[in-house]
């Protein structure tokens, strides 16, 4: 599903630098990504998602070589393919949840908004516990439930890759493991990969993998 080779990134005028020689993810696989804060967990993610174009390597995501997409292409590509918990929610305040949840209908062509689409959204939110908030805007949510929100709107399209960043950082135990639960189990129904952050080190035995990333923090020299 993914596939990265011989990595480089850099943010203009910072002296972090990403190097990622190689990372491979199967189809179907579930691995975690841990590390200190600051390390490039984020900044992997945006790279394989698109958001960001690396300096030098090589990144594959189903086959495809998401660095060669056009800009609009590679929007096209991640909301059809790709199912992103960010790290800061991103939800758009002028809309409710629920169009929040169903924004990659309308932002992407090839995602037609279909009745199903919409009982999907609904089922997401009442397994996420915001079943009765639907009608809500982000801001008279709080943190965990904008979270769920995010969570469902990764979930809704029913992608082929899921990558999420600290999706379970605001809730409380049970609701952690009930959300991680979720994750999984739209992983196997769809047949994703399901890439995560996480500091939440008692979550860790339920990935088949973990990556630890310490080992690509490199700071330039010059
Ligand atoms: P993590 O997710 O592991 O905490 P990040 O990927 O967010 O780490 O950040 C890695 C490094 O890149 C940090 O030093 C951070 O300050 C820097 N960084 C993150 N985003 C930007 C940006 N937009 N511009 C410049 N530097 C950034
Ligand atoms: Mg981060």
């Amino acid at each position: 599903m993914i596939n990265v080779q011989n990595l480089t990134f850099r943010y203009s005028a910072t002296s972090f630098q990403l190097r990622v020689p190689e990372f491979s993810l199967d189809d179907n696989e579930r691995v975690a990504i841990v590390g200190p804060s600051g390390s490039g967990k984020t900044t992997l993610l945006n790279l394989i998602a698109g958001i960001l174009t690396p300096d030098e390597g090589a990144i594959d995501v189903d086959g495809t070589n998401v660095s060669a997409l056009s800009d609009v292409q590679r929007r096209r590509f991640r909301a059809s393919t790709i199912g992103f918990v960010f790290q800061d929610f991103a939800l758009l305040d002028y809309l409710s949840a629920r169009q929040n949840i169903l924004y990659p209908y309308r932002i992407t062509p090839a995602l037609t908004l279909t009745s199903e689409a919409r009982e999907r959204a609904e089922a997401l939110a009442v397994s996420c516990g915001i079943g009765d908030k639907l009608d809500r805007h982000p801001s008279a949510l709080s943190q965990g439930e904008q979270q769920r929100v995010a969570i469902c709107r990764a979930l809704v399209t029913q992608p082929k890759l899921i990558l999420s960043d600290e999706a379970t950082g605001n809730l409380d135990p049970d609701s952690k493991a009930r959300i991680l639960d979720l994750l999984f189990e739209q992983a196997s129904e769809a047949g994703a990969a399901f890439l995560a952050v996480t500091h939440d080190h008692e979550l860790l035995p339920r990935f088949g993998r973990v990556l630890d990333f310490a080992q690509f923090r490199q700071e330039a020299t010059a």
